[in-house]
């Protein structure tokens, strides 16, 4: 037997805990640890809620969570319940699958202005992630900016500009539909702070943004390359061009805008208290296709900043962290003898959600390549010992499908849920 931890119980944990199923079949025990009580993490908190579709590879995850070598550890903290230490004592590997749920921070001046928003801040509001439901983003309008041009910013924007109907069939939380249906947002920038052959936005995503009932997205042709220029753009890439050209063929039409505002570069944020206004640079691409200013300054009137600049793994006492990169040190998963980091904890925030299924695969063979079959670590039944000792509130899979099921009982109608947005509130729908 091998005794396997994970710690995160989002994509990355669970191909982990099904890679390790397939390498060594009945010969594991894998345990999935997460702080919150309810699994899933980046599905349940980072899809958009109206990417429903995206949102049903959990119901793979459910059938890997419900075979009996695998186990849902829920409401415990590590570092707080248990320490990585104790866990490395009683399992043969402990993989942290922690995502990277912190935002990059901006680093310009007034960044800690209130109304200046971290995506994983935004993204977890909407989404009824309980460490940021209280958020009360400002949403007055009539100016948002959006700093960053990758997928996050399309579903920042998205979400912005929809209309209460466009939300049907989501499950985005009530508090943040009745928050956006005032609509007081008009005109919706995106900076990025390199060009159109730079953006980091897969075509559907940008497609979507053409078929909004009441936003237009509009691209200033004069930031387009020449058209030619796109053949040696990878097949992708040229998708999304395609989209921007599209999109420059648009008239500013009522009631909201969606500005792509390429070559520019947040440099300041001002306002009395609260933001008020972007001050932005121009840039140009130098020879290394990185952007560098150009001296040129303009203002964009704002009440809202959602920086979507990518995300951080937070580091954990102990264990090997490298800064620059935002997650752990690590030598393809490798951290140190028994501790391995996968996903975005491993690599940091690229890929889709798929990309951390050969991870997980690489992690189970890493793992069969240390460990030994015959295990003389005490596993679950140890981690069972400790948590009865300490007083551990343990939410199990089973706990789970009952708080799963009063969600689904709760939701308005053609919703599929509605998320409880508070641990106390999970915790009391335990059947
Ligand atoms: P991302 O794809 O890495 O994009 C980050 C963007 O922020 C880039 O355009 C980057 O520009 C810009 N940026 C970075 N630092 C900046 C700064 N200091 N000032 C201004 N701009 C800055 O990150 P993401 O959008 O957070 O997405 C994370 C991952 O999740 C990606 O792999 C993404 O595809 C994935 N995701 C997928 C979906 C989906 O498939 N539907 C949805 C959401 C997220 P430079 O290129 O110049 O660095």
């Amino acid at each position: 037997m091998r005794h396997v931890a994970v710690i995160g119980s989002g994509p990355a944990g669970y191909y982990t805990a099904e890679a390790c199923q397939k390498a060594f079949g009945e010969g594991v025990r894998v345990d999935i640890i997460d702080r919150l009580p309810v699994p899933y993490g980046l599905i349940r908190t980072g899809v958009a809620p109206d990417h429903q579709s995206i949102k049903a590879v959990s119901k793979r995850y459910e059938a890997t969570a419900l075979s009996d070598n695998v186990r849902f550890v829920g409401n415990v903290t590590v570092g707080q319940d248990v320490s990585i230490p104790e866990l490395l004592d009683l399992y043969d590997a402990v993989v942290l699958a922690t995502g990277a749920p912190h935002d990059r921070p901006l680093g310009i001046p007034g960044d800690d202005l209130p109304g200046v928003i971290g995506s994983a801040a935004f993204v977890g509001w909407y989404n009824g992630h309980p460490d940021f439901a209280r958020l009360d983003p400002p949403l007055g309008g009539p100016g948002a900016v959006i700093v960053g041009a990758g997928n996050v910013a399309l579903d920042v924007a998205r979400i912005l500009a929809k209309t209460g109907e466009e939300f049907a069939g989501s499950d985005i939380v009530g508090h943040a539909l009745a928050a956006l249906e005032p609509h007081g947002i008009r005109d919706i920038t995106i900076l990025a702070r390199r060009g159109p052959h730079e953006i980091a936005m897969t075509p559907k995503e940008l497609g979507e943004l053409g078929h909004l009932s009441r936003a237009t997205p509009l691209v200033d042709p004069a930031d387009l390359p020449p058209a030619d220029a796109d053949a040696a753009l990878d097949p992708g890439l040229r998708k999304s061009v395609g989209h921007l050209r599209a999109f420059a063929g648009n008239a500013p039409a009522a009631p909201v805008s969606i500005h792509f505002d390429f070559f520019a570069m947040p440099v300041a944020i001002e306002g009395d208290g609260k933001v008020e206004r972007v001050i932005v640079e121009r840039t140009r691409l130098d020879d290394s296709g990185r952007a560098t200013g150009t001296g040129e300054t303009y203002a964009i009137p704002a009440g809202l900043v959602v920086s979507c600049i990518g995300y951080r793994t937070p580091p954990i006492e102990g264990v090997p962290y490298d800064a620059k990169l935002g997650r752990f040190a690590n030598d393809e998963g490798r951290i140190a003898p028994g501790l391995y980091a996968v996903g975005w904890a491993r690599r940091g925030p690229t890929g889709t959600i798929g990309t951390n299924r050969p991870d997980g695969f690489l992690i189970a063979e890493r793992i069969g390549a240390d460990t030994a079959a015959d295990s003389a670590k005490k596993g679950r039944a140890g981690l069972d010992d400790l948590f009865s000792a300490r007083g551990v509130d343990v939410v199990t899979f089973r706990d789970w499908q009952g708080i799963e099921q009063a969600e689904i009982a709760n939701a308005r109608d053609g919703a599929p849920r509605e998320k409880f947005t508070s641990l106390d509130a999970m915790l009391a729908a335990r059947k």
